[in-house]
């Protein structure tokens, strides 16, 4: 067992006393101690109606500080005075640190965050439910479906994607996605799948090159679906949803018979509600940093609006639900987005919802073999200068020399990729620093009981410390 001296010093010596077989009873004293002064630490740690029943855990990969401020102007209407708060605003509890514990690299992956908030453990970058050690850690939706409650993970990445990973799976190295799904399936709890409802993109590693786990999961009950009405008709309480074969397409991109982040939270929720020992859901919204880190302002924004969506939802459950708790944080920022750049005072989102389609797509579409010209005109909803257009046209051209296959075709890939970018950039003044994360402390929202616990500026390991506690006091059905 290992303790970590990165949470409060005075916590260790209570956890040793506790003798938490996770090692996570510190929690209860470390998120606690000097930051919820207005609620006595011990309401939800004794175990009473402050315990929260059912947890909803949202995760916006990516989303610094900076990404909800950018969509506070975004999201405002421009017609009144005043800037509108977004859904998160009034639910702020904090800020939480991110550092992973990783020999080479102090900023951390999405796959150590996401261990950190599945666990309680810090760890390497790349690990998925591991310890810094490699020594399989378990989670808080393992001891949910322990506690006889439902669970689900949703993300619009792929199922197997390093944070709904790091919550069903244990492997040294999130790239290991075949064996992910693999243990989706064959890892038992009480001799009940782990996971009952599994929703996101990934279908390339549960069909036929990876044992046909679709037709396995059918076996078993579950439903499986991939697209919006079937999803919408199901209704087994366990279901597999794979609705692209990887990452789903970003909001501001997908086809219509693709569900919202929003209608896979709710369908999710729907089945998992009818447990009377409660649910466990993570929900993430996954392209957030997928769209930080080709630095794309659109795609950014497209996801910010469906994570946000997915937050309100949540909330609005949570009232009328007051045995559910809802916390809304990042695992990291991605980008190191600012809002704006250059000389002038200004940040322009209106250039942003001009846009028809995010950057990204623009350059899969190039890249595929579409006529840039067609795809300039389809995809930016503003006059682009010549001199842009044929910087766009130059490198895609340069492009068709590679072969995807070549060492010269990432870097081209990512020369074009800039090209497109430039043109919203620089029209909206949004600066970036980076293609990689960067080790800010991102915010924490949240609402219900238990959430004074994620007050203050808390670790990424409290997450999970807290909702262990919280299924530990579990009141027994
Ligand atoms: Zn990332």
């Amino acid at each position: 067992m290992k303790f970590y001296n990165k949470l409060a010093t005075v916590s260790v010596t209570s956890a040793i006393v506790m003798g938490s077989v996770l090692g996570n009873a510190q929690s209860t004293f470390a998120s606690s101690g000097g930051n919820s002064s207005d609620q006595p630490a011990d309401v939800s740690y004794m175990g009473n109606t402050k315990n929260p029943k059912n947890v909803i855990f949202l995760v916006g990969d990516g989303m610094g500080p900076s990404y909800n401020s950018a969509y506070r102007y975004f999201a405002d209407n421009p017609e009144t005075k005043e800037m509108d708060k977004t859904a998160f605003d009034n639910y702020l509890l904090g800020t939480q640190r991110t550092n992973p514990d990783d020999p080479k690299e102090n900023v951390t992956d999405s796959a150590a965050g996401a261990t950190a908030f599945s666990s309680g453990h810090k760890t390497f970058n790349g690990a998925i439910g591991v310890d810094a050690n490699k020594q399989k850690v378990k989670t808080v939706l393992e001891q949910a479906k322990e506690n006889g409650k439902s669970t689900g993970l949703v993300s619009t990445a792929e199922i197997t994607d390093a944070t709904p990973a790091a919550y069903a799976a244990h492997v040294d190295d999130r790239d290991k996605k075949d064996e992910i799904a693999q243990q989706f399936y064959n890892d038992k709890i009480n001799g009940k799948h782990k996971v009952d409802v599994l929703l996101g993109g990934g279908a390339e590693y549960f069909g036929d090159k990876n044992g046909n786990l679709t037709d396995k999961f059918k076996k078993d009950g579950y439903d499986v679906v991939d697209n919006k009405t079937d999803l919408q008709n199901s209704t087994s309480k366990q279901v597999l949803g794979l609705f692209a074969d990887n990452d789903m397409p970003l909001q501001i991109d997908a086809p219509e018979k693709n569900p919202k982040l929003v209608e896979m939270e709710d369908s999710a929720i729907k089945r998992l509600e009818s447990n009377d020992k409660g649910f466990f859901l993570m929900v993430e919204g996954a392209s957030i940093d997928k769209s930080g880190h080709p630095n794309d302002v659109t795609g950014v924004m497209s996801e910010m609006s469906g994570f946000e969506k997915s937050f309100d939802y949540a909330m609005n459950y949570a009232k009328s639900h007051p045995d559910t708790l809802v916390v809304a944080t990042a695992d990291h920022s991605t980008g190191g987005m600012t809002i704006a750049k250059g000389k002038d005072y200004v940040w322009n989102p209106k250039a942003i919802h001009q846009m028809k389609h995010s950057g990204s797509y623009m350059t899969k579409e190039i890249a595929e073999g579409k006529d840039p010209e067609k795809v300039i005109n389809d995809g930016y909803g503003f006059e682009v200068s010549n001199s842009q257009i044929s910087k766009i046209k130059d490198e895609a051209e340069a492009l068709k020399k590679y072969d995807e296959e070549d060492k010269e075709y990432e870097a081209q890939f990512q020369k074009l990729q800039d090209a497109i970018q430039k043109p919203i950039n620089d029209k909206s003044h949004t600066g970036w620093t980076t293609n990689g994360h960067t080790g800010e402390d991102v915010n924490t929202y949240g609402f219900g009981p238990g959430s004074d616990r994620f007050k203050g500026n808390i670790d990424n390991t409290d997450n999970a410390n807290n909702i262990f506690d919280f299924f530990k006091h579990d009141v027994k059905q």
